[in-house]
């Protein structure tokens, strides 16, 4: 099954009310060592997210500080339904959104973010032969030296709205990385922006050959918790950047791909199946528990041998409906397998002490039916009486002991399949009625 929204969202919100300053989200983002947080308004109308990216943004323009949220123009978040799966939400085109609100009943119960789902996505299943160099190409990388001030790093982030930068020496080797992350670190205090790049960066950089296999990249980015992929060429140059979004854009497109195969894999099967079982309802006619005739086989069955008499005059016919009883505290009691095993037993006794010309069926859930052919209703009251007797005697599994009540009814000409059983029903009533564990005759 594909994951829900709702089970793989961050459950833990750090969450700040809008009238709170920059300064508030910042200090709250670094306490809590998060990179973003959920603004909330009081009547829970809308919700906006404030990250480092924002930070970043203000810090160029100069805002001061002590800016109150609710006056940054933020864009609202947008909701999503929590019992949305995984792959309808990869599947969106504003994937480019890195969160959402996830909603269950119009209650907030988390936050997606791109990160949530890659962490869920099962990467086994697809790009276990591509490389990451296969899908590179595409994307650039913004590098700055060394010694470049720390601001020009900052603007190329803002302009290229990218989240890092990767620093390089004079050999374009790459010696570290400053994300927005750095960013926030160091936007509180009183830091120089003018001061080389190196002073504030993070390094050493991991990086990955561009000859890793896709899948590889992803448990990596996965455990180092990274949000970019730093990807190096044979001279161990910089050969690119791969975010998580594209990633993720990249698994998507994998992804569509093995459920569309499948898809169709699996329609195949679907149809073979629905004829095959079309087919068997249409000839079944026994019942999957007692092996006995069911009640469609049995009606045909019934029907067939009036047609018979209508043509043959002077044959009989007679019909014997069984129920046990006080079955339901059986089940009660001992469970439903017992009750099972039992109704199993019980149509083994009715065929071993039936003749081969009785037709023996399970007519509902614990009632069986039984046509005796060329019998009048004096003798099928000798064999119901035979049965009831060797029931109430016989011990079942479990070493449990039952009894049943017994209807009789016998053909008469003008009657019709139904009627001859509404008769053997209304003498089983009289015989439950009446006490249960006998043989109560139709009104003749
Ligand atoms: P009564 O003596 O009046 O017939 O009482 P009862 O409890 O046997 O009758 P009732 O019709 O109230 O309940 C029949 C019960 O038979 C209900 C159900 O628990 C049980 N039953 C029906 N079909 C099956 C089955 O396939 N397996 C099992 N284990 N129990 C079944
Ligand atoms: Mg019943
Ligand atoms: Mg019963």
């Amino acid at each position: 099954m594909m994951p829900t929204v709702s089970d793989i969202c961050t459950k833990e919100i750090v969450s700040i009310n809008i009238k709170s300053t920059i300064s508030d989200a910042i200090k709250l983002m670094t306490e809590k060592n998060v990179r973003s947080v959920l603004i909330t308004e009081e009547d829970c109308k809308n919700y906006f997210i404030f990250t480092t990216n924002n930070a970043i943004e203000y810090k160029i323009k100069n805002l001061s500080l002590d800016t109150k949220l609710n006056e940054l123009n933020l864009p609202k978040i947008q909701k999503i339904d929590a019992n949305v799966s995984v792959l309808e939400i990869t599947n969106k085109d504003d994937l480019i959104s890195e969160y959402f609100i996830v909603l269950d009943q119009g209650k907030v119960v988390g936050i997606l973010s791109q990160t949530d789902i890659i962490n869920n996505i099962d990467p086994q299943m697809l790009l276990q032969k591509q490389t990451i160099s296969s899908i590179m190409l595409q994307y650039t990388v913004q590098t700055v030296y060394e010694n470049e001030a720390t601001i020009n790093a900052i603007k190329i982030m803002k302009n290229e709205d990218v989240d890092s930068v990767i620093i390089i020496d004079d050999e374009r080797k790459p010696l570290g990385i400053f994300t927005t992350k750095d960013f926030l670190n160091i936007v509180s205090e009183t830091a120089d922006f003018t001061l080389p790049i190196k002073k504030y960066m993070s390094s050493p950089l991991e990086t990955l050959p561009k000859d890793v296999k896709i899948y590889e990249a992803l448990r990596f980015i996965r455990t180092k918790h990274f949000k970019r992929l730093i990807v190096t060429d044979e001279n161990d140059k910089i050969a690119g950047v791969i975010t998580q979004q594209e990633l993720l854009r990249l698994i998507n497109n994998k992804w569509m791909e093995v459920i569309r195969d499948r898809g169709l894999e699996l329609s195949k099967i679907n149809d073979e199946l629905m004829k095959k079982t079309s087919l068997l309802e249409a000839t079944a006619s026994q019942d999957f528990l007692t092996k006995l005739y069911n009640r469609r086989k049995f009606d045909t069955l019934l029907q067939y041998e009036i047609e018979q008499i209508n043509r043959y005059q002077g044959r009989e016919m007679s019909m014997i409906i069984i129920d046990i009883d006080n079955f339901k505290s059986i089940n009660d009691t001992y469970g439903h397998d017992v009750g099972d095993e039992i109704l199993k037993e019980l149509a083994e006794i009715l065929t071993k002490l039936s003749r081969n010309s009785d037709v023996v069926s399970r007519w509902g859930g614990e009632e069986f039916a039984l046509n005796l052919t060329h019998t009048a209703i004096e003798d099928a009251l000798f064999v119901a009486e035979k049965l009831r007797a060797t029931i109430e005697r016989h011990t079942f599994s479990n070493n449990l002991k039952i009894t049943c009540s017994f209807g009789v009814s016998q053909f008469r000409t003008t009657d019709k399949a139904n009627d001859l059983f509404k008769r053997a029903d209304k003498a089983l009533y009289e015989a439950k009625n009446t006490g249960k564990n006998k043989v109560v005759l139709e009104r003749l």
